[in-house]
């Protein structure tokens, strides 16, 4: 998958799998689940028993849009806890295998001569995200500064971006001439990575910079990509913590937006990677959205083994998932078949600052120390040290050799700024920790007075 570092010295290399998987369109299945992020039964419009056609706004007035992406009944409507802890309303629907349309689905009419504001209208209908911060508040964020349209990928393992650029080369002029206007962003860029070489240099792209991405992970993140092609950071919802005005979108996303103001449709399908551990062979497919992960292994012949796993969104940021009922949505780029050999157990043993994550961190984080504070729950320390910005990367993860939980800590800090306020009472004992030594740079951020101090301390 990647290059180890020689002695240890340069850190390791992940890149990007350069393969061409021909996307397998998957028939309607029986049942769907839709999920809708911290919303309740309040926020719906149907109930168990009601008739929905394709492209419905299932949500009450304003509370929307959250769609259907079949035809059929609503069945069940439950909160639902994701693979990745947050809150979701579930509403499961049973599939007719033929759609019929809502009618209120039209296109936007004359795409060419229409303002951007009704183009944004088009767009936040159509249920995308990724344009919601400066559809929402125009007076927060009046204007995009950069566009990067992004045929790179997400994760190691997934080539759903690449395989788009591969297969739709003549869709991209009018993606990035549409998105511009849209967006109405003063500088557009369409990032490709180096293997991709060849298309790019046959692919019109009118207003748009090429930027020609070395295909090594995490590059293909939006935030590396906005803080080095674009205009600086990336426009994240308030709460996020960032500032900035560049705006990344997936060459997925932007086709997928094209065709939803064409055509007036929601975005009713996803391509997922779907990559296998037993013989390491990677396969696309689109589903509709809603879509149970265990149709896809299904449809490949795939089984997950006892003591295997199966983890959604990738190696590196992705989530184990203990139910192939999971299902897919409009953000899954990857589902992956652990085998129980690959399977990585991360341990809560002692960091001994050997440095590596710190080394590693694209947005230099102080990892060892971040690690030990949320280890604690020293959660405003966390804040000081600035770990809002980590983006979840999961490199220092990777390279750590006493396999600590890196990841989880830095998400576990992020959780609790927000949620705790005082400094916890396991506060002594993180500064008794003698575990790494004298040179443990945290000494010098916990303040310890004299040596005498660190040699009476039990160790944790
Ligand atoms: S957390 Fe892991 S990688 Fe980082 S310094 Fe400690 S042992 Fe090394
Ligand atoms: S997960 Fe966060 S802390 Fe770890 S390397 Fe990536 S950005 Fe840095």
């Amino acid at each position: 998958m990647g290059l180890r570092s020689f002695f240890g010295i340069l850190p390791p290399k992940l890149y990007y799998k350069d393969v061409s998987a021909p996307i397998e369109a998957l028939p309607v299945p029986e049942k769907i689940t839709l999920l809708w992020y911290r919303r309740t039964h309040s926020d719906l419009a149907v109930r168990v028993g009601t008739k929905v056609e394709t492209g419905q706004d299932l949500a009450r007035n304003g509370r929307g849009p959250f769609v259907s992406t079949v035809t059929g009944r609503v069945e069940e409507a439950s909160t639902f806890l994701g693979v990745d802890s947050r809150e979701y309303l579930a509403v499961q629907i049973r599939a007719d295998q033929k759609d019929s349309f809502d009618p209120s689905v039209t296109s936007v009419a004359g795409l060419s001569e229409t303002q951007p504001q009704t183009l944004r209208t088009g767009v936040n209908r159509a249920g995308f995200t990724a344009l919601r911060s400066i559809i929402r508040d125009p007076r927060v964020w009046p204007t995009v500064d950069c566009l990067i349209i992004s045929a790179l990928d997400l994760d190691p393992f997934s080539i759903v971006n690449q395989q788009t650029f591969r297969d739709n080369p003549e869709q991209v002029e009018a993606a990035i001439e549409l998105l511009a206007r849209t967006t109405e962003a003063s500088q557009c860029v369409l990032a490709v990575p180096d293997n991709l070489a060849d298309i790019a240099s046959k692919v019109s792209t009118g207003a748009a910079t090429v930027a020609m991405v070395p295909p090594v992970y995490p590059n293909g993140l939006p935030e590396i990509l906005a803080k080095k092609y674009g205009a600086g950071l990336l426009m994240k919802t308030y709460d996020a913590g960032f500032a900035g005005n560049t705006v990344v979108v997936s060459l997925e996303h932007a086709l997928a937006m094209v065709n939803s103001l064409q055509s007036g449709r929601p975005m009713l399908e996803k391509t997922v990677t779907l990559s296998n551990g037993q013989d390491g062979k990677l396969r696309n497919f689109r589903v509709r959205i809603g879509t149970p992960v265990g149709e896809i292994l299904k449809r490949a012949s795939v089984e997950v083994q006892p003591k295997g796993k199966l983890i959604l969104n990738g190696i590196m940021r992705g989530y184990s998932c203990f139910s192939d009922e999971q299902p897919i949505t409009a953000t899954t780029e990857s589902v992956h078949v652990q085998s129980p050999s690959e399977v990585f157990f991360f341990q809560n043993t002692q960091c001994t600052n050997c440095g590596k994550c710190n080394s590693i961190c694209p947005v230099d984080l102080e990892v060892n120390i971040l690690g030990r504070l949320s280890e604690y729950g020293i959660f405003n320390k966390c804040r000081g040290l600035g770990v809002e910005n980590c983006i979840e990367c999961g490199l220092c993860a990777y390279v750590c050799p006493a396999r600590r939980p890196l990841v989880h800590f830095m998400t576990l800090a992020k959780q609790g700024i927000k949620t705790v306020t005082d400094e916890p009472a396991n506060m002594e004992e993180a500064l008794a920790c003698t575990a790494c030594g004298p040179s443990c740079p945290a000494i010098r951020l916990f303040d310890f007075d004299t040596e005498s101090d660190k040699e009476d301390s039990p160790k944790v």
